[in-house]
């Protein structure tokens, strides 16, 4: 059995970043560039005032103080969208307003607050500095400079780049299509009548909302019978649909799974099966040509925490991330753990932050079909495989759940 460390390299070893395409700036949310971005222009595009005040010649205000005061007279307002702007000339101020363009001779604005006005005279009560409260053309990027790199993800401030620098379409990686496929002859939809033995169907829900969270909507869902027939055909159909195929269930050695005898008929190279963790130990990973199969096991928790540990990781990479490992923080355990040796566990945790630091406990129902510990859960907590008992108040390793 493979332990976990070695089972997620191997998965991304698998995983490549698919094909790019352009699409509109504002499409592009949950994406990944797959170019780099330059500017053709100046950042700002021009000198501007970054305040409500008095555009001024700091020359003409030297030596200025409360008790020696001087009075500029006005020469005309200067407003944010402002074109023509006449020079400032000596011995006058303009007002200005917020991103108006700065006038000519002038190289410092005065905030209104710090001045009296007393029809056409600004009278000031200190000096200024030169550059003041003034933002200069290009101080944040310089003309030809790049601006976002390969392998941003595309967020609402890297659309207001885009859009401050006139780039309306861009060049992104595609996100993998994703086919899920629940098994199990005790499955029934959620909203239909149910009856004696069966229970209803979470997994295609919870997958394909966790999908969701990444953008991705998948392309194909099936509910199938544990029967190798129906098995084989609906993973024939997913494999020609997606990039990656999840199955659920039917994956560990029960007489009635199914999912890795049609999966062998239908030619996916197993990469492992079975990984020493808790929960998720039954986990298949194969790979058709470039597409993924992810043979997930059954039990609902086992199906969520296997998503965020490699199935997530896999469609990062996919869609071109840089960092596809989910965040890992240190905490300190706030009781104690045990378990029996051999399999890595991983926790379903609460943590927290105080002044002292980072904290963690246990969620209610760690069982791996108990939802209910998930639901509440905010991290996972690692538990080394060969590892037995930790004490209270030692510093563990945790994996922060962001759905
Ligand atoms: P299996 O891996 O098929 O042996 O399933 C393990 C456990 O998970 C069994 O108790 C199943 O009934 C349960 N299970 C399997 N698939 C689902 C599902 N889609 N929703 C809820 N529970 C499931
Ligand atoms: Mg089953």
């Amino acid at each position: 059995m493979i332990n976990f460390f070695e089972a997620r390299k191997k998965v991304l070893s698998h995983a490549v970043s698919l094909s790019s395409f352009r699409l509109p700036f504002t499409d592009a949310l949950g994406f990944v560039l797959a170019e780099d971005i330059h500017t053709k222009e100046n950042i700002p595009r021009f000198d501007f005032s970054a305040v409500d005040g008095f555009a001024v010649n700091s020359r003409d205000l030297l030596n200025v103080t409360n008790k020696k005061p001087v009075a500029l007279s006005l020469l005309g307002t200067i407003q944010a969208g402002d074109s023509t702007i006449a020079a400032l000339r000596p011995q006058m101020a303009m007002k200005i307003l917020t991103g108006a363009p700065i006038p000519k001779n002038t190289d410092a604005v005065v905030m209104q607050e710090f001045v009296e006005q007393d029809n056409n005279q600004i009278r000031f009560f200190h000096s200024i500095e030169s550059g003041e409260n003034i933002r200069r053309a290009g101080q944040e990027f310089q003309k030809g400079k790049i601006v976002l790199p390969n392998g941003a993800v595309i967020n609402p401030p890297i659309i207001g780049l885009l859009a401050t620098i006139g780039k309306t379409t861009v060049r992104v990686y595609r996100k993998p299509r994703v086919a899920i496929i629940v098994t199990g002859n005790e499955l029934v939809s959620p909203s239909a009548r149910i009856s004696r033995g069966k229970i209803r169907d979470a997994n295609s829900s919870t997958l394909a909302s966790a999908l969701m969270r990444l953008g991705i909507t998948p392309v194909f869902s099936a509910r199938v019978q544990d029967d190798i027939t129906a098995t084989q055909k609906a993973i024939a159909s997913a494999l020609n649909k997606s990039d990656v195929v999840l199955t659920v269930g039917g994956v560990s050695v029960g007489e009635y799974d199914f999912v890795k005898t049609a999966l062998e008929h239908l030619n996916v190279s197993p990469v492992f099966w079975r990984v020493a963790i808790k929960p998720g130990k039954p986990n298949f990973f194969g790979t058709k040509g470039k597409k993924l199969v992810f043979g997930l096991p059954g039990n609902p928790v086992a199906v969520l925490v296997s998503f965020e540990l490699f199935v997530k990781p896999a469609l990062r990479k996919m869609m071109g991330y840089t960092i596809t490992e989910p965040m890992q923080l240190k905490a300190t355990l706030s009781v104690s753990l045990r378990k029996k040796a051999g399999r890595m566990e991983f926790v379903r945790g609460v943590f927290s932050t105080n002044e002292n630091g980072v904290f963690v406990i246990p969620a209610k129902g760690q069982e791996s079909h108990m939802l209910g510990g998930l639901a509440v859960a905010n991290c996972l907590i690692h538990f080394p495989q060969d590892e037995e008992y930790i004490p209270e108040g030692n510093v563990v390793t945790i994996t922060v759940l962001h759905w």
